[in-house]
């Protein structure tokens, strides 16, 4: 793969990425939240579901890139406040998106983890901008983008001077309508065998439908991914964005019962 060095297995082993307490790319990794940040009761709630059962970290959009500018564009600086409420509600450190260059000063303060979502995968100054940032990124894979190009914008991060980068498939555009996107769950080995970033996988936007996220979790942990980053909320009937895809406290639950003991016997050598 051309101008891939940085991000190379042929550089380094393994990069973990620690998020506090948290180390990404050492066992497996659970981020789970609300699509968007909504209130400060959704998000607190939500947060304390899914600390209980046993998520790392909180992800929960304060800024959202809206396919309609009509659409909730996001509670913006008040939705940050709010997620570092919850953090200090159950210690959840807090994954968050940014979109605009001008942001990530003051989006840094408040996130653990900085999101760069798939629209913005190739939005090459806001890449250097959080290149420059001393937290770490996940980087979403942009919905038509080849592996190359996805490893490429990891480039760009690892070049500006930050090594902690995550990298999550989250599903591409193809024919198929019935799912929102079409998981590439082959781009999780494939990566693997590329680049010694952890690779995360969600399957909340992959698929855009709850019965969906189950199965995809569970193939997302037997191919090999370091975690999933899964959108639940304590009332997903009544979530202002992407509800079809969003899991209940219950769902989300029994899910990741099955995840640990699933990621346990993968984990098991023969
Ligand atoms: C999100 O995770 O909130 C999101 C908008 O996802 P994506 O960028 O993958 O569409
Ligand atoms: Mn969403």
């Amino acid at each position: 793969m051309k101008n891939i060095k940085l991000s190379s297995l042929k550089e380094k082993e393994k990069t973990i990425v620690r998020v506090g307490h948290v180390k990404v790319g050492e066992g497996f990794c659970v981020i789970a939240g609300p699509c968007t940040v909504e209130s400060e009761q959704q998000t607190v709630e939500t947060a304390r579901a899914v600390k209980e059962s046993g998520a790392d970290m909180l992800r929960g959009g304060a800024f959202k890139p809206r396919t309609s500018p009509y659409a909730f564009q996001g509670l913006g600086l008040k939705g940050l406040k709010i997620l570092k409420k919850a953090k200090e509600e159950t210690g959840l450190p807090i994954v968050t998106e940014v979109i605009d260059t001008r942001d990530v000063p003051w989006v840094t303060e408040y996130a653990d983890v900085l999101q760069i979502g798939a629209r913005n995968m190739q939005n090459f100054s806001l890449l250097k901008e959080v290149a420059k940032s001393h937290k770490p990124v996940l980087l979403k894979r942009g919905m038509n983008s080849t592996m190359e190009e996805f490893l490429n914008c990891a480039e760009y991060i690892l070049d500006g001077g930050n090594p902690n980068v995550i990298l999550c498939e989250r599903g591409v555009r193809t024919f198929e309508t019935y799912t929102r996107n079409t998981l590439d769950i082959s781009a999780v080995p494939s990566l693997k065998e590329l680049t010694h970033l952890p690779v995360i996988v969600d399957p909340s936007h992959a698929s855009g439908r709850v019965s969906l996220v189950p199965p995809l979790s569970f193939a997302a942990v037997a191919a090999g991914a370091d975690g999933l980053i899964v959108e639940v909320d304590i009332n997903p009937a009544e979530a202002v964005c992407d509800k079809e895809q969003t899991l209940s406290p219950v769902q989300f639950g029994k899910m990741i019962k099955k995840i640990r003991s699933l990621y346990q016997f993968m984990s098991e050598k023969p």
